[in-house]
């Protein structure tokens, strides 16, 4: 049957897994890389039938992947250009990518055996524990390890029933019963819409494919549309799917739906482990969870009667996968929602330009959100003068004021670690990690302890090295730090400002577990503190008492040479500014200081002056003029190796082959082999050729038959290639 998983028998190795996909089984893909899966139609055409080998056998009855998944595989097949079986993947979870059977979904559970029923309570007077324990499982006849800690029953009194002979150890596979519809589908009441919230809720259609783009102000009430959405969903007695860029960074936002609602919510993310990332697949598959809250993967969650797609913060580019297959999460949710035949909203405050002209060429329906739903202003934005690293003058008065009002205060700096180089004041030698384009960054441990030790790491390769206390060239003890990150602005603040906790909130200082809960939590009490963070700050987060947001090192984002840098520029000034003043009541009071040197540049000015969706516009046009997505439509091949010129040789070999295919025209052009953003990672050089069309059509059936001549080059260690579509950097 399609979907299901079968053992199958590949070259030397006993048995692969693949997918049946139709009633012939095609052949399984090459085991290289450990993706072992039955996959590319094309071959299945090829080969005459008595090469087709037959299925060892089908691991389980019943389909992993349904028809609809299915379907959505091959489309993300088809559309990245990926084969079959490495989408089939991403719509499992890990364990189940072997072929293995399913993990059973066995628990232990304790039960009552005939002795311990026959045994009166009153003969355990001397062991309460135990006479309390005999009771209770005479109620319940079986307990498992949940149940005896709510029930308060330690293991010991467990182990002494048990060497009595009144209780036995058994297994039992869960069952998965239907849920039931709870008398009451909310947990608390809504809140009631203002008059912009209603007009966005009321044109949502809910028995039709449309997709929606709730364009609302940070903090305009976004949220309370999606649970009302989803309200309306429910009542339907149908599910709904959630995509969001990082839970583990926005653990508010899970809570908020698992408090509206008297169903299981599920939340699926990079922090559960292996295992139980199965089991909330396989309860999910079993309609156990109405309502789930993912990240990017969780767009293939295994849901069988969906009736609403939300992403939220759609413009993150956390839902394009960058490496394995590159598929955007956003695109392929609204392909989702397509097939299905069901609305899809996508939110955000700052658009991505994508979705943004999609909304004003009429594809999209535009909704907008243009007020804060609980207080009536907006931080006012300032740019001030920007000194060679950190905080300013101007910056540090303010912080002080606003710590004074009892407020709280966000310094947003988008560079972890200690300074982004160290170097030479006598030989200008600069700590370049040998291995990449890219200067390594320095870092301290545990910065608050006695022996704090200095090291210097490359977040292109993850090297580390100890940091040289001397110059590593001209042996001068005079190493200095050149900029700023994290850390040392962390540092500057707990000298000048003594007695206000200062909490650091990058990806090193939330790397234990828990630990960026207990920040957050210190962060809601309210009381007066310095956040020092970085982007991790940016997303969606709602604080109640952020009074002033200070924005640090923004200027480096200027000479970034991606297209989408001003769109980013836009984005995240924006999304900052959104922390701030959230719950304010004392109007005009909060403010965002962005220390620039380039205070004139104009998008800058137009950020200040109108607002993000006039600063969008702008550069649609702009992007209209240079012929730029998403007035055309990209793909990129990219190529690396330890040898520069291979990877040079494989693209140009690749254009003269996409050129004999289709010989460029106006509206079709080749640009490369030239050398990716960062060239030299790891070792190894990277090179890509743009491909840009102004029809997706073209450009997708140029790239199908470009990646079929393509593939029968042998990739290896030394030349490794891939196509990536709709890019989000060169
Ligand atoms: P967004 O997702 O657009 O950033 P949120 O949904 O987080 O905004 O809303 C911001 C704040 O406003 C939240 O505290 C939310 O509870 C509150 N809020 C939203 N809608 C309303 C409303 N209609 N009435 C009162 N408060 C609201
Ligand atoms: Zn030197
Ligand atoms: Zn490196």
């Amino acid at each position: 049957m399609p979907g299901t998983r079968v053992s199958v028998p590949f070259g030397h190795q006993k048995a692969i897994l693949g997918i049946a996909i139709s009633a012939t089984l095609v052949e399984a893909a090459p085991a290289a890389a450990g993706s072992l899966f039955t996959n590319v139609p094309t071959k299945q055409t090829n080969k005459p039938t008595h090469k087709l080998r037959s299925i060892h056998h089908t691991l389980e009855a019943n389909p992993v992947l349904s028809k609809e998944l299915l379907a959505l595989c091959r489309w993300c097949a088809d559309y990245y250009h990926y084969p079959l079986g490495d989408t089939c993947q991403l719509a499992l979870p890990a364990i189940l990518r072997k072929p293995v059977s399913m993990p059973k979904n066995k628990q232990l559970f304790w039960v009552l055996n005939s002795a311990g029923a026959a045994t009166l309570d009153a003969s355990l007077v001397r062991a309460p524990k135990q006479q309390k324990a005999l009771v209770l499982f005479k109620q319940l006849k079986k307990i498992n390890q949940n149940q005896l800690q709510q029930h308060d029953i330690n293991a010991a009194t467990i182990k002494a029933l048990h060497t009595k002979k009144l209780l036995d150890k058994q297994e039992f596979s869960e069952v998965f019963s239907p849920l039931n519809r709870p008398s009451t589908l909310l947990k608390e009441n809504a809140l009631s819409l203002n008059y912009e919230q209603k007009v966005a809720l009321d044109s949502i259609v809910f028995d039709q494919f449309n997709a929606y783009l709730l364009d609302g102000i940070t903090g305009s009430g976004k949220t309370e549309v999606y649970l009302q959405a989803i309200h309306s969903v429910l009542n339907d007695n149908k599910q709904a799917l959630i995509l969001v860029p990082e839970i583990g960074l926005t653990p508010q936002t899970a809570a908020r739906f698992q408090n509206r609602f008297n169903v299981p919510v599920a939340t699926v993310h990079s922090g559960l482990s292996k295992l139980q990332r199965f089991k909330v697949w396989q309860a999910i598959k079993h309609n156990q969870y109405p309502i789930v809250i993912g990240t990017r993967s969780s767009v293939f969650s295994p849901l069988n009667n969906l009736g609403l797609i939300v992403v939220d913060e759609e413009h993150d580019l956390s839902y394009k996968q960058q490496d394995g297959v590159r598929y955007s999460a956003r695109d392929l949710a609204i392909v989702r929602a397509q097939k299905l035949n069901i609305p899809l909203i996508l939110g955000s405050a700052t658009p991505s330009l994508e979705t943004l002209n999609n909304a004003l060429s009429g594809r999209y329906q535009h909704l907008t959100l243009r007020r804060r739903a609980q207080t009536q202003s907006l931080p006012t934005i300032k740019y001030i003068a920007s000194t060679n690293a950190g905080l300013g003058e101007e910056a540090k008065t303010a912080i002080r004021q606003t710590l004074a009002r009892g407020q709280q205060v966000l310094v947003f700096i988008n560079r972890r670690g200690y300074a982004p180089t160290l170097i030479c004041q006598n030989c200008k030698w600069m700590s370049q990690c040998s291995a990449c384009d890219n200067r390594m960054t320095l870092h301290r441990t545990q910065p608050k302890m006695h022996n704090t030790r200095q090291y210097l790491h490359c977040h292109r390769c993850d090297y580390r090295t100890g940091a040289p206390t001397k110059c590593p060239n001209c042996n001068s003890s005079q190493l200095s730090f050149l900029g700023s990150g994290t850390q040392r602005e962390e540092e500057v603040l707990e000298k000048i400002f003594v007695d206000t906790p200062i909490l650091r909130i990058d990806k090193d200082s939330t790397s234990q577990k828990g630990r960026l809960e207990e920040l957050f939590q210190q962060v809601n009490t309210g009381k007066p503190c310095i956040l020092v963070g970085t982007q991790m700050l940016a997303k969606g987060h709602h604080f109640a008492n952020l009074g002033l947001g200070i924005i640090l090192g923004l200027d480096q984002s200027f000479f970034s040479s991606d297209f989408r840098g001003a769109e980013r520029i836009g984005q995240l000034l924006t999304q900052v500014s959104g922390r701030i003043g959230r719950e304010d009541t004392s109007d005009d009071i909060s403010q965002v200081l962005i220390q620039t040197q380039f205070e004139d540049h104009p998008l800058l000015q137009q950020l200040l002056k109108q607002n993000y969706y006039e600063f969008a516009k702008t550069l649609l046009s702009e992007r209209q003029l240079t012929a730029m997505p998403p007035y055309q439509f990209i793909a990129i091949i990219r190529c690396h190796s330890p040898r520069a010129e291979l990877a040079q040789e494989f693209l140009q070999q690749a254009r003269h082959q996409a050129e004999s295919i289709m010989p460029p025209h106006p509206n079709l052009q080749y640009l490369g082999p030239m050398p990716a953003t960062v060239e030299k990672r790891a070792n190894r050089y990277h090179f890509i050729l743009q491909i840009k069309s102004s029809s997706r059509l073209e450009r997708q059936q140029l790239l199908k038959q470009l990646c079929q001549q393509l593939e029968i080059n042998k990739q290896s260690n030394d030349l490794h290639w891939l196509v990536d579509i709709d890019p989000q950097e060169f």
